[in-house]
């Protein structure tokens, strides 16, 4: 048994106790044990991080800091985060069981993003509106106030830092609620947020279950803005408690996303991007191709590489560095995606490869479900209609071009798809036609902070990355003035 860590709250720049007794424990989803908890924040818990973070809001020494300064403290924290991104990719890897090597990664990835954002501050400005006569007419650019952004397990730093770095950009204050289930990579990072020169209380972090410590921060009055990545029901229930006090709100969701082939692709590059883009984090990313087309002609060629490929992915434990797939983050997770596979099995799917959990020793203890492909998969199928967000690839078969693009489009969802072709027309006008927010031609997976990223339909609303963030995370002010003396009215 394995010391469990006790983690605190981290409210106005230091580590606090918690006012709440109840505590949750994460459970190391390789071995099936507890290694650390965190308090279930309850409403008094909350309402400190907010008051926090309200306080921060007016306090000179973020309200007045100079933009330019503001720019140089984010760089700073990139340039920490940095430091630390082998530290902190190992404790996150441990946490959901994603593999070291994808998540460090992730981590190496991550200074870039706070580099990025660190140069809007100084470069984020109003407007003059041309307006004619004795009236000056202007537009303030101005931070919104104090964001509340909630955060899935599967990618939590990450996530976490997509949501922070603009809003700090744009001179916001944040309260973060990590997942229940992996909170401790925020953890170990916030503390860097002090030393790179972030004033006390505008970053703070509650931790806890959705329905006590996340319910309390949405429901909070001192939130201006909510941004959520999480699954679909979690996005409607906030945007029902947003629209209670009409709270501006980011929902980032979930999505079935088809990843299509032609016939005209090349097949081994399409069967590893369909691989890649489904097994990639043992498919617990919310942009996963689920749902695979391909054209009749080259179904058997390239299904049969995809079936090698997924043969072929070497599970264990996550931090091995030989290791290509882990574990699912946790048990209750995993009992759904192996329901899932059921479900498709009993609705008349059949299973080319893998669909139970790892029987054998030492992997049996822990969460590992095997690459699993399904054949015979329709589109009107629960499997091929719900996010199932584990390795599971449901295969549908296609004639044509128009065909597949109105099934790719008959979704709930519409957050991304990959298209597979060397016919540079067909491309454009597939990308053109689909109904996705994100779309990949002959790749898959390719996000930037420099880019926008969002949902369409129930993957979501409102946009991260790029400019688009940055008018997320600001409001926008319309100032008169009356220049002559007898002017007015
Ligand atoms: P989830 O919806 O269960 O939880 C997300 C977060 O919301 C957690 O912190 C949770 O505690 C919190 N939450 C739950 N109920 C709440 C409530 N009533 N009030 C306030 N907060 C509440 O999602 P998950 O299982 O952690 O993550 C998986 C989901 O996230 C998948 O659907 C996946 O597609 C989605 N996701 C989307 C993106 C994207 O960018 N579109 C990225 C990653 C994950």
């Amino acid at each position: 048994m394995t010391e469990v860590k006790r983690y605190e709250m981290f409210v106005n720049g230091e580590f606090v106790d918690a006012a709440t007794d109840e505590y949750v424990a994460s459970i190391d989803p390789t071995t099936g044990e507890p290694w650390y908890e965190t308090p279930d924040a309850g409403a008094a818990d909350v309402d400190r991080a907010v008051r926090a973070a309200r306080a921060a809001l007016e306090d000179p020494a973020w309200r007045d800091l100079s933009p330019s300064r503001r720019g140089h403290i984010l760089r700073r924290v990139g340039d920490l985060l940095g430091e630390q991104a082998e530290r902190l990719a190992r404790i996150e890897s441990r946490d959901n069981g994603k593999v070291l090597r994808e998540v460090a990664g992730q981590m190496a990835a991550l200074p870039e993003q706070w580099e990025y954002f660190a140069g809007w501050p100084d470069k984020l400005y109003g407007s003059v509106v041309p307006t004619v006569g004795s009236r000056h007419n202007y537009l303030l650019r101005e931070p919104v106030g104090v964001a509340a952004a909630i955060v899935p397990w599967n990618s939590p730093l990450t996530i976490a830092v997509t949501k922070m770095a603009p809003a700090l950009a744009a001179g916001n204050a944040v309260v973060v609620k990590p997942s229940e289930h992996t909170a401790a990579s925020l953890l170990e990072f916030v503390p860097l947020l002090t030393e790179a020169g972030v004033p006390p209380g505008v970053v703070n972090v509650v931790t806890g279950l959705g329905p006590t410590a996340g319910e309390a921060l949405v429901t909070h009055p001192g939130v201006d803005l909510i941004s959520l990545t999480g699954g679909p029901a979690t996005g409607r229930h906030i945007a029902h408690r947003a629209a209670d006090r009409l709270v501006r709100t980011i929902l980032e969701l979930g999505g079935k996303s088809p990843n299509i082939v032609f016939a005209d692709a090349d097949p081994e590059r399409a069967a590893a991007g369909i691989a890649a883009g489904i097994f990639a984090a043992a498919g617990q990313t919310c942009v996963a191709g689920a749902r695979c087309f391909l054209h009749e002609d080259v179904y058997d060629d390239v299904l049969d590489r995809v079936a090698a490929r997924a043969a072929s992915i070497k599970l264990g434990n996550p931090l091995d560095e030989e290791t290509e797939m882990g574990p699912l983050a946790f048990a209750g997770h995993m009992e759904r995606v192996l329901g899932m596979v059921e479900r498709g099995r009993a609705e008349g799917a059949v299973v080319r490869a893998g669909g139970v959990r790892v029987a054998t020793e030492p992997l049996a203890r822990g969460y590992f479900v095997e690459p699993t492909i399904l054949e015979g998969v329709d589109n009107q199928m629960t499997i091929a209609r719900e996010e199932v967000f584990g390795p599971v690839l449901s295969v549908l078969r296609f004639r044509d071009e128009a065909e597949v693009v109105r099934q790719a489009n008959d979704t709930p969802f519409g957050l991304a798809a990959g298209v597979w072709t060397s016919d540079l027309s067909r491309a454009h006008r597939v990308a053109r036609d689909l109904d996705a927010a994100n779309v990949w031609i002959n790749t898959y997976r390719r996000l930037s902070p420099v880019s926008a990223f969002g949902g369409f339909k129930e993957s979501g609303y409102g946009k991260e990355g790029g400019h688009a963030a940055m008018l997320e995370y600001t409001r926008e002010k319309n100032v008169w003035i009356e220049l002559e003396e007898d002017g007015g009215g």
